[in-house]
């Protein structure tokens, strides 16, 4: 795993922070919070980065190190497409994590954040044969919305990047085979609204194929539901955002720090 620790930060410099980044900073420390409520979380792992409005492609990703319940504002790393951090960060970077996650802000148009996670029901979707099924309420929603990307190891080497862009497609989210769920948006809400409703939908395919035979929804039906619940509607996601981020806030404020 390629760390860049204190000390070995490649141009560094100071840069004053803009309100743009400050915005970003608070509101990307609230989803890892809103993430630490619903139990997204797996221990120092996984990443979810912002973009930083503005003329530089600048994006904030958690520090290495913190679990997401001790994410703050002002913790968060900022670095560039690269992964190199652009000032003196009192923790380190992972970068490797962040290859996928750069891949998506380099080569899909509108992705200005991107999330992973690896959930219980998430990774199991992602580890059968069949990926999500199609059988209940959420997933129905995301119908032929969803890609599939193989597995072919921990770190994603530059060939792998191309392959995962043509995997994804023109699709609202990818399920790393074996692996876990990624999904992106053009802000933090847009992007944390595509990853409930997928991870809602595995939660609801594994519990109800635990109990019994899933039943199937009549093919029709799909292009209505997916017409229906559209690929969220900005004010929709943003009302449930700030509704979450106002929990967290009543939880502990201090990731605004
Ligand atoms: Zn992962």
């Amino acid at each position: 795993m390629t760390i860049y620790h204190q000390g070995t930060v490649r141009a560094a410099r100071k840069l004053p922070i803009s309100k743009a980044e400050l915005e970003a900073r608070v509101q990307l420390a609230a989803c890892y919070r809103i993430f630490n409520h619903l139990g997204w979380t797996e221990m120092i792992f996984n990443h979810i980065t912002l973009r930083v409005a503005g003329p530089e492609r600048f994006f904030l990703i958690n520090p290495f190190g913190l679990h997401y319940s001790e994410i703050t504002a002002s913790s968060l790393v900022l670095i560039d497409i690269e992964g190199n951090p652009v000032r003196e960060s009192k923790w380190p970077v992972n970068r490797a994590g962040f290859v996928i996650h750069s891949t998506l802000h380099g080569s899909i148009p509108d992705v200005n954040c991107v999330m992973h996670t690896h959930t219980t029901t998430g990774m199991a979707v992602a580890c059968l044969k069949e990926g999500l099924s199609p059988t209940n309420f959420y997933a129905a929603q995301l119908y032929g919305g969803i890609a599939y990307h193989d597995f072919e190891g921990i770190t994603v080497e530059d060939a792998e990047r191309e392959r995962l862009v043509a995997s994804i497609g023109d699709k609202r989210a990818v399920i790393l085979r074996n692996h876990g769920l990624l999904a992106w948006g053009p802000s933090v809400a847009e992007a944390y609204m595509t990853l409930w409703t997928l991870q809602r939908a595995c939660d609801v395919q594994i519990a109800a194929s635990s109990a019994g035979t899933l039943n199937p929804i009549r093919s029709e039906v799909f292009a209505q539901t997916v017409r229906e619940s559209g690929p969220g509607e900005k004010r929709t996601c943003e009302d449930v955002f700030t509704a979450m981020q106002r929990i967290v806030d009543a939880k502990d404020r201090s990731y605004r720090d």
